[in-house]
């Protein structure tokens, strides 16, 4: 079948989800309204918020305006780290559920791991609960690191469905991709433009130039083809319709391996060792 923006990965609960998402980070509540219907225009059906983004009832809006049936729409957010233990996980679920209209969340994500905290194994039996009670379809991690992924496989029940981590061509992350491969676990990339820094690489820029396509879009093209989830966010209607404009050329393996090349361990985000810890 033809790949398109309705294409879909399958999670190791069979669950599938759009491969290509669009991430509403820094998109004010009031306004991403107005982005959703460009983007939902664009052909998006997968959304990725979190509470932290303090947008939840401006995407649940949209959801509502867009009169989509509820389950063409993949919809993920997550749980802040000042929300994690059991109790309060299963709070501020439900806070999330009401703001976002929802009677059920695609995908639910602990958002960070804040080892030093201790908590994200109890936090992960709460998600297994609400998971069972089939109020969220697949549940994952996001920023976990290999040791974090190593305590949850051994300290719980259920294989996190996904880990959404910083991933572009400056940080590839091979070490947790591969661990996610050996283990069922799906790579969804944030930042996978590399927030700026990377748009404007020069053998990107190249590749670009002999597709006839932008940077960003060869960035985008190049996760797909690894296989990992993507969400890049935009608010400007020209870059949401350009990125999820992906699906009529491919990159050869010479231009993977060059850009495979380009990895430098470059984090334009915190470190996950030591954040909300
Ligand atoms: P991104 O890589 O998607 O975008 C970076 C910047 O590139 C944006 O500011 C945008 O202005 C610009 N851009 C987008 N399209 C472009 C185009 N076609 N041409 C030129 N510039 C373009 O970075 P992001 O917003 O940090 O990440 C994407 C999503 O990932 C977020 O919206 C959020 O949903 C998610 N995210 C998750 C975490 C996490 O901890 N789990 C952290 C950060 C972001």
């Amino acid at each position: 079948m033809t790949e398109t923006i309705a294409s879909t990965l399958t999670l190791n609960n069979g669950v599938a989800i759009p491969q290509l998402g669009f991430g509403v980070y820094q998109i004010p509540n009031d306004t991403v309204d107005g982005a959703l219907q460009d983007a939902f225009a664009a052909g998006y059906r997968h959304i990725d918020t979190a509470a932290i983004y303090g947008n939840e009832t401006g995407v649940g809006a949209g959801i509502a305006r867009s009169g989509l049936p509820r389950e063409e729409l993949f919809v993920t957010t997550k749980l802040w780290n000042d929300k994690q233990g059991h109790d309060s996980t299963l709070k501020a679920f439900d806070r999330s559920l009401r703001q976002l209209g929802l009677d059920a969340i695609d995908l639910y994500l602990i958002h960070w791991p804040c080892p030093a905290r201790g908590l994200f194994v109890e936090t992960w039996k709460a998600m297994e609960e609400l998971l069972a009670a089939g109020k969220i379809r697949a549940i994952g991690v996001s920023n976990f690191r290999v040791q974090d992924l190593e305590t949850l496989l051994a300290e719980t029940e259920v294989v996190p469905a996904v880990n959404q981590i910083e991933l572009h061509p400056y940080l590839q992350q091979e070490e947790l991709r591969a661990f996610h491969a050996e283990h069922g676990i799906a790579t969804e990339a944030w930042s996978p433009l590399g927030r700026g820094a990377v748009l404007d690489d020069p053998v990107i820029a190249r590749i670009a130039a002999a597709h006839g396509k932008s940077p960003a879009q060869v960035m985008i093209r190049w996760h797909l083809q690894l296989g990992n989830s993507v969400i890049p966010k935009s608010s400007t209607p020209a870059r949401i319709a350009e990125n999820a404009d992906v699906f009529g050329f491919s990159l050869p393996d010479a231009e993977m391996a060059e850009i495979a090349a380009l990895d430098r361990g470059l984090r334009t985000g915190p470190d996950p060792s030591t954040f909300g810890n």
